[in-house]
């Protein structure tokens, strides 16, 4: 699959070809602060940016000069560690003439009696040749030697590169370099090596003896993946009896001529097994090989087994046997160990962007990759360490992270320092270290952790989307799910050419999985709703935790179903797409303690074989046409969401609570009647009024969540329905669902409007709006408007909360930081709040006043910021204006209405 051309090797081939994986480069940015910086301008400037690598092995570590391009660096790097270490790099890199001389040199060592009475895995299988008592005495298959010995797979990637992607080509090239040596004879029926001269008596007392080890019938699960795509894999035994040989059993098994025409994959999974795909090898290749010869495209093209080959990244023809089998440097006996579909399955799933979280949260059918990243809030393995991952399955290189400084002014405040805003570039590249895509963001953020993994995620999830769109051709991929403000750079060439097995594999099955199904979605029926109403209720940004079983049941059965997937406690945020959308909606319509059950269409059979341990028997063959899959959760747990926690932790009477005493006190003072609650939320203002002394008569809140304003009124008809400090004096309180940027005629003219941080919940454009249509349509005599101080911010996210690492890179000054709330579309300084205000304020006759609430007021200002509108007007003018045909206009509805004593409504 790769090729490469022969020129003398680089640096840093050498030192992979001496460390391989433990060779660690990690390349930093170096900023080199160009001289002709304009200070002051509000543009990112063009800062020229160095790099500098720092070079890890073993016992070494490197670090290089400053260069403008990475690659640079990194060779250079690689050049100082091979001065230091004195690797001559002639030796390191043969010629492919000078390996194959290595290689007969390697076979014959391999033939030796010192070696018969090493360890070597490879003893085992020369241990039952020499047991053998037919024609094959004393034959080893020389793929048994492609499987043993990583010298001899090492030195035939120096005869042909293709070898480490091809295992047919290593036993061809094995068997070439047999044939050529004088002393070690292959068979003439096959593929194999036999021993001439004849054996000291020693050493095959020791291998016959099978000293320490004991023969015994073993049985062990393996997993058949036929090479036909239209055919589901299947569980399979491997009987190995006392005396058989595992390669001849597994030969029988494929219908091989005999166990030399057997070929292995390398191992995959986890780094100790023996886990490795086994195969026969097409007659016709092996002549081709022979002769030199190119086999045609389209043959492979039949042949090749894509499920396999996928996962193992290397060429495998025909159908294919999983097993777990074989000799290690550890014992002399034969290791099995059972390899399931669900093991198989689990690495497939494992290879999608997002398989691996999945898996790794042990909840495939819950989990979904998250849409955006806060370090508080994320459970499970980190998107960085997803995406080195991602690439590793795919064996792409590592991704490289570059991370570059960006000055950006705050408001118009010149004198302010230009705070280092950082902002990270990702680049995957190729097998062949070409760019697949480089990815820049717009965001920027003070800490080099936190863009890292905002990209990571970004790339995760680009990944993603194109894994749901395999069938892309070229021309489609040039800006397929990308942003607008995103820059990405994609090589569509290059893509398809490096995940060209996607399609074939994933085509059928796991994609479609994760194609999204708004229609079904939005149709999340509850039942069984169990328990006590808490009132404890996930809300957006909250870490919710719940437990819950998935179930599978045929349609029209009613028994229990087959549990496939359990999880006894499972954290997520709500609001980041953290978990299938179902669940969300199931858990933010429930409050702790309680239960309640919901119906999804199955996922493809490969995705609830991954999850089942267990036999999945009951299972049908193919698709689940006829089942569902029932989840049955509870809420045990709300952690409050940020701003939350925040504004309790800091502020005595919580910031909340001193928001409604502000109130109050103008409600009191002026008198009101009638107060409008302009995006009431679940009510808190509404139900806090209730316990104050006011002369209020008639509440109304208005928002446009259905689910908050239903809690809203179960909140209001509890506190009614008992003895409460207002129910006096008050005549009635209505909730209506609609937005505040529409005109209702029933809220004109109010004494009171409150509006109790709700515009930093809209766009800034919608904020105007609702401001316009305030003060100039619904003309509350008093309009109040709170919202977060921008300016604020560092005080409460330098100081320690609970769950916030310590950072000391978080500065004195008042720097960027994150918004309180991840669902804040905006969050205003002082002068951008009192902009929008004062504009609002002339233009429709209000005067207005800056208040607060939390903190002196002092700099940098109070914590919630308030404006207070006071309508210029006197009652009776305005009633002469007319409010037109508009007052008729009645958008809003009603969800719950309180008369006196009497509810309506639902
Ligand atoms: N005022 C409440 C809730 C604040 S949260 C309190 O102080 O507790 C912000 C609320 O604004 C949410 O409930 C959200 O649904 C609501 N909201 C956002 N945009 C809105 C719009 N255009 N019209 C009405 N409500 C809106
Ligand atoms: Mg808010």
């Amino acid at each position: 699959m790769v090729t490469m051309k022969k020129q003398p090797p680089t640096p840093k081939a050498i030192i992979h070809q001496k460390f391989g994986q433990k060779a660690c480069y990690r390349v930093e940015e170096v900023a080199d602060v160009a001289e002709n910086l304009c200070p002051g301008l509000a543009v990112p400037q063009q800062t020229k940016i160095k790099y500098r690598c720092i070079l890890e092995l073993p016992d070494l570590t490197i670090s290089s000069g400053t260069f403008t391009r990475k690659k640079d660096a990194e060779q250079s790097a690689a050049q100082i560690a091979i001065d230091k270490l004195g690797i001559e790099a002639n030796e390191q890199i043969p010629t492919p003439e000078g390996a194959f001389d290595e290689l007969i040199a390697r076979l014959n060592i391999l033939f030796t009696d010192e070696f018969l009475l090493s360890n070597h895995p490879l003893v085992g299988h020369f241990r039952v040749a020499f047991k053998r008592e037919d024609t094959l005495f004393g034959l080893v298959p020389i793929s048994a030697i492609a499987i043993c010995d990583s010298k001899v797979n090492s030195i035939c990637k120096f005869v042909d590169i293709r070898a480490e992607s091809d295992p047919s080509l290593l036993l061809y090239l094995i068997s070439k370099a047999a044939k050529a040596s004088t002393s070690l004879p292959t068979s003439y029926n096959g593929f194999f090596i036999q021993k001439q001269n004849r054996m000291l008596p020693e050493a095959t007392e020791v291998l016959v003896s099978s000293q320490g080890c004991e023969s015994k019938n073993v049985q062990t699960e393996a997993v058949f993946i036929p090479v036909d795509l239209d055919e589901e894999v299947k569980e399979l035994k491997i009987d190995i009896c006392e005396d058989d040989y595992f390669l001849d059993v597994i030969a029988n098994t494929l219908k091989a001529r005999d166990s030399s025409h057997i070929l292995a994959s390398r191992t995959v999974g986890k780094a100790s097994s023996e886990m490795r795909f086994y195969f026969t090898a097409p007659e016709c290749l092996f002549s081709s090989l022979a002769k030199n010869e190119e086999v045609s495209a389209t043959y492979f093209e039949a042949v090749v087994n894509k499920r396999a080959s996928y996962i193992s990244g290397q060429t495998i023809y025909g159908d294919a046997i999983l097993a777990n089998v074989g000799y290690t440097w550890r014992s002399s006996n034969l290791l099995c160990e059972d390899v399931s579909l669900c093991t198989y399955y689990r690495m497939l799933l494992g290879q999608l962007p997002d398989g691996y979280y999945k898996l790794s949260r042990e909840a495939v059918l819950t989990a979904e990759l998250p849409s955006s990243y806060s370090r508080a809030n994320w459970r499970g393995f980190l998107p960085k360490d997803l995406l080195f991952f991602f690439c590793r399955c795919h064996r792409l290189p590592q991704p490289i992270f570059c991370v570059q400084k960006v000055a950006i002014l705050e408001g118009n405040d010149t004198t302010s320092d230009n705070t280092n805003f950082l902002r990270c570039e990702v680049r995957i590249l190729s097998r062949s270290e070409e760019p697949l895509i480089i990815c820049s963001f717009p965001d920027t953020y003070r800490k080099e952790s936190d863009a890292i993994q905002n990209s990571a995620l970004k790339v995760l999830n680009w990944f993603k989307v194109y894994f749901r769109q395999l069938d892309l051709l070229e021309n489609e991929l040039h800006s397929f799910g990308i942003a607008p403000e995103e820059s990405f750079k994609l090589y569509p060439r290059a893509i398809l050419q490096e995940f060209s097995l996607w399609t074939f594999v994933f085509a059928k099955s796991l994609c479609n999985y994760s194609k999204p199904n708004r229609v079904l979605e939005n149709r999340v029926v509850l039942s069984n709703i169990e328990g006590p109403d808490s009132g404890v209720i996930p809300s957006a940004g909250s870490v919710t935790s719940v437990s819950y079983e998935a179930r599978l049941l045929r349609e029209g059965d009613d028994g229990k179903g087959y549990l496939v997937e359990k999880n006894e406690e499972f954290e997520f945020e709500v609001g980041s797409g953290a978990v299938i959308y179902p669940l969300e909606v199931c858990a933010t319509q429930l409050s702790v303690d309680q239960s309640a059950k919901f119906t999804v269409v199955p996922p493809p059979r490969d995705v609830i074989l991954a999850t089942t341990r267990t036999d999945p028997s009951y299972l049908p063959d193919t698709h689940l046409e006829n089942w569902r899959l029932e989840y049955e959760v509870k809420v045990l747990h709300v952690a409050a969401p940020m701003e939350e926690r925040m504004e309790t932790a800091f502020f005595s009477p919580p910031l909340s609570k001193q928001r409604v005493e502000f109130a109050v006190r103008h409600i009191n003072k002026s008198h009101a009647l009638s107060l409008v609650d302009f995006g009431c939320g679940s009510g808190s203002l509404l139900d806090s009024l209730l316990d104050h002394n006011t002369c209020l008569e008639k509440l109304v809140g208005v928002d446009i969540s259905i689910r908050a304003l239903t809690r809203a009124a179960k909140v209001l008809h509890q506190k009614l329905s008992k003895h409460c400090a207002m129910r006096e004096c008050l005549k009635s309180a209505v909730l209506y669902d609609g937005s505040i940027t529409d005109f209702d005629a029933r809220l004109y003219n109010f004494d009171i409007g409150t509006c109790i941080e709700v515009i930093e919940h809209m766009e800034e454009e919608q904020a105007q709006q609702f401001g316009d249509i305030a003060l100039s349509k619904f003309c509350p005599n008093i309009l109040i408007v709170s919202t977060p101080n921008y300016e604020y911010n560092p005080i409460l996210q330098r100081s320690s909360l609970p769950n916030k690492e310590e950072d000391p890179e978080e500065g004195e000054k008042p720097g960027p930081c994150r918004f309180r709330n991840h669902d804040h579309k905006f969050e205003w300084t002082r002068g951008q709040f009192q902009k929008w205000a004062n504009d609002l304020a002339s233009k429709h006759r209000y005067s207005v006043e800056f208040s607060g609430v939390g903190g002196s007021g002092d700099e940098p200002g109070f914590a919630s910021q308030i404006a207070v509108f006071k309508r210029g007007l006197l009652r009776e003018e305005r009633n002469n204006e007319s409010i037109g045909m508009e007052s008729f206009c009645s958008p809003y509805e009603l969800l719950w209405e309180w008369c006196g004593n009497r509810e309506r409504g639902d």
